[in-house]
Order: C-alpha cells, then structure tokens, then sequence
C-alpha cells in the first residue's frame, strides 16, 4: 500500500492528499468550481471532446480558465477524448500544441493515435487515458504506462477490493469517480442513444435513452399499463462520500466529480462538501467522525437518489431507478451574492429562481459556515420595495444581517 501518512508531533497526518478534480461546462462554473475547492477542473473543447453540448470551451475561454486555475494554484485538464473517426484526423496536433502553448496541464484521451502524437510531439501536456476505454484492471494500467500515459481514469466499475490491488501496484497516477451520473451499461460502450435518436454517444451525443419512459412487455403483455409509475433503465447517481477516508489511505491520486452538464448551484454545493470531508480527514485521519452532515448537504443539490455504485460489488436492483423514483433537491438555487454593504446589511444579489418575502434562506460559501435568514426586505435595482424575485439574473438587494461574501450562493429551504 502507497504510504500516504506520516507522525507530525505525535499525531497521524495525510501528507498525500489526492486532487480533488471537479467538472465545469463553461467559465462560470469553472471559476466557481475553483473557488469552491477544486484542485483541478476538466473542460471540453469544441474539438475533439465528448458530451458536445456541453463543450463549449474555446480556445480563448480555456486559456481564461488557465490564467484564473493558477491563481488558485488549480490545473485545468481538457477532454479530448472523441473515438476518431477518419473525417475527425485533421487539425489535431495544432489542436494539441495550442493546449500546450497555453499552459493546460493535461488532456484526457481514448483514441491511441491520440495518445502516440501526444507522446511523439514531446509536449508538457499529461496525457490522461479517459474512463471511455473501461480500464478495469492492472495489466491495462501497465499497458498503458509502457505507452508512455501519465494517469489512468478507472473505469466506474471498478470495485474497491479491486481498486485496493491496483493502488498497490499502478505505475502511473491513478483517477477514480467519486461522485456523478452512472450509466446502465458500461461506460461508453452503449448504442441505445445511437439506436433510438441517432445521437452517437461516443461522439458527445448521448440523449440519455436509458433514462427515457418505456413499455414493459412479460410474455407478450404489458405490465406497467395501469401503473403510474412508468418504467425506465435509469441507475441512481454515485456518491462515495461515506468512502472518502478509505479511499484517501489507498493513496488515490484523484478523485473524479462528474457532470459537465450540471448547475452551478450542483458544483459548488458538491465541490465544497468534498473539500471540507477530504479536508479534515487529511488534518487528523484517526479521529475524523464521519457524520451525516456530508451527505445531508449534497443532497440539497442531488438531482437523483444517491447509491455506492460499483464500490463493494456490481450494483443491483436497489441502485437503479426502474420507476423513475427521484428525488429532487431538498433545496433550491435562488441568488448568487455580487456584493455586501455590512454597514446597511444589504447584499447585492444575482436571482436564479423565483423567491419571495417570507422564504427562508440558506447561504452557502466556501469561506464561512452555512448560515440562515428569512426574507424581510427586499429592492429591485432602484432601490424600491419589491415583495418577489421572479425575473432569472436581475439584480436585486436583500437584507441580511450577517455577513457575507461575493460569490456565496443563497438557497430556498424547502419545507
Ligand atoms: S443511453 Fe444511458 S447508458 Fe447509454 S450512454 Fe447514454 S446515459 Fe449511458
């Protein structure tokens, strides 16, 4: 086993924590990915990336995010991890340079003629071999090292009797989803979305199918006819949070959130409760308590009930979804703090959604505990009283009586 550890006056410390690697589909939640706690963020670019919709990073945003990531001291890792097919050879290696000219620290890869021109244009660039190609086990690992790549991304199938072996022994730096969407089938090896909608999955397409309604058929009869509850493949969402310390005494190197599609709202709410847990755990590992509090606060982002996924075996019916059983946010995304006048006690807001004098609130910040208050005052623009907030991004004021800070984000409780 990695030794992760060492005695500092008579007590257990973590010396290796892993990076804590966050998903940003554009620069807002990229900045605010960083600012939350993330270690790293990865992006797509509008070429040669995955999850096309949500890959609209140019090469003018990237190198944004670059400047902003080394302010935190952060990295920025970007997805080209597209299948190629003969029509998408051409441009990639000034594709690649750029990213290197512009300091990215590494690009995830699933094609191997990406992977060799990464290697033989001698770029500082890491390359990141993508969840996309399932590695599963150690021998891949190795193959992949004597490949010359720098970090593999496990497959979400990968177990944690499994994963202990591998951490034993990887050679290279090793990447493991703790937290996002899971797929029914295996990670990037499903043609439902290219069968029912036309929509490649393997080149950023994917339409979700498997979350869609369907008829069930037993025996040639329809079973859910009279049900309310229709049928779908859906799985639960991943959350490793009760396995966060186990994970860092493995020596992990990275810890993958999915979700590249999602809110803001969803990446600051999921970054920040990581980062406290990897936090603490790390400063004093031997009598970290791991209570509900954790997961109390990521679900008031989760869109999905929450399950372990492949963590102690393959997941079965309890971690699926076949009646479209979610379960939605136990709170709700509503004003993004610009700005706080503590003598008047007024913050400036952004809205997100509809709120209301009498709502209670819940500020969240990556700098201070979460605290609560009820909407009492409430201005428009120009400062006249106004009892709802129902128009998305005007600026408003609120009052608050306890200090905040820009970037904190406001929640609707919902009771
Ligand atoms: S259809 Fe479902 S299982 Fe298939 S790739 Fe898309 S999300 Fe994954």
């Amino acid at each position: 086993m990695r030794n992760v550890s060492q005695i500092v006056n008579g007590k257990r410390k973590i010396i290796k924590k892993p990076e804590l690697l966050a998903p940003a589909g554009n620069l807002e939640k990229l900045k605010t990915a960083i600012m939350y706690g993330a270690d790293a963020v990865f992006v797509g670019g509008k070429e040669f990336s995955l999850r096309s919709q949500a890959s609209n990073f140019s090469i003018e945003d990237i190198k944004e995010g670059v400047i902003f990531a080394k302010k935190y001291g952060a990295h920025i890792h970007v997805t080209c991890n597209i299948i190629l097919h003969q029509d998408n050879l051409k441009g990639i290696e000034e594709y690649l340079q750029t990213l290197d000219d512009i300091g990215v620290t590494a690009i995830i890869v699933a094609d191997p003629y990406i992977m060799k021109i990464a290697k033989d244009m001698d770029l500082n660039l890491e390359v990141h071999v993508s969840t996309q190609l399932s590695t599963l086990n150690l021998k891949a690992i190795e193959f992949y090292q004597k490949m010359g790549m720098d970090r593999v991304v496990l497959g979400r199938e990968v177990t944690y009797e499994d994963l202990k072996t591998i951490m034993e022994y990887a050679p290279v730096d090793v990447e493991y989803f703790i937290h996002g969407a899971m797929c029914i089938h295996y990670s990037g090896r499903c043609m439902l979305s290219n069968y029912l909608s036309r929509r490649d999955a393997n080149r950023g397409g994917c339409s979700q199918s498997c979350r869609w309604y369907y008829d069930l058929y037993d025996d040639g009869n329809l079973v859910n006819q009279e049900d309310d509850m229709p049928f779908s493949m859906s799985s639960k969402d991943m959350s490793l949070i009760d396995h966060i310390g186990e994970l860092i005494e493995l020596g992990v190197d990275s810890f993958k959130i999915e979700g590249r599609m999602k809110s803001l709202h969803y990446i600051a709410t999921v970054v920040s409760t990581y980062r406290k847990l990897i936090d603490t755990y790390c400063e004093d590992p031997d009598h970290f308590i791991q209570d509900e509090s954790y997961r109390q606060e990521l679900l008031k982002a989760a869109n999905r009930a929450l399950c372990h996924g492949f963590f102690y075996e393959h997941p079965g019916v309890e971690e699926q979804l076949f009646n479209m059983r979610d379960e939605h946010p136990t709170q709700e995304f509503v004003m993004r703090i610009l700005d706080y006048d503590q003598e008047k006690h007024l913050a400036k807001i952004e809205q997100r959604n509809y709120f209301k004098v009498g709502d209670q609130i819940e500020i969240f910040s990556p700098h201070h505990p979460n605290l609560f208050f009820t909407v009492e005052k409430l201005y428009n623009e120009d400062k006249e009283a106004v009892e709802v907030a129902n128009h998305p991004m005007e600026i408003l004021y609120v009052e608050i009586n306890e200090n905040v800070l820009a970037n904190d984000m406001g929640r609707k409780v919902i009771r």
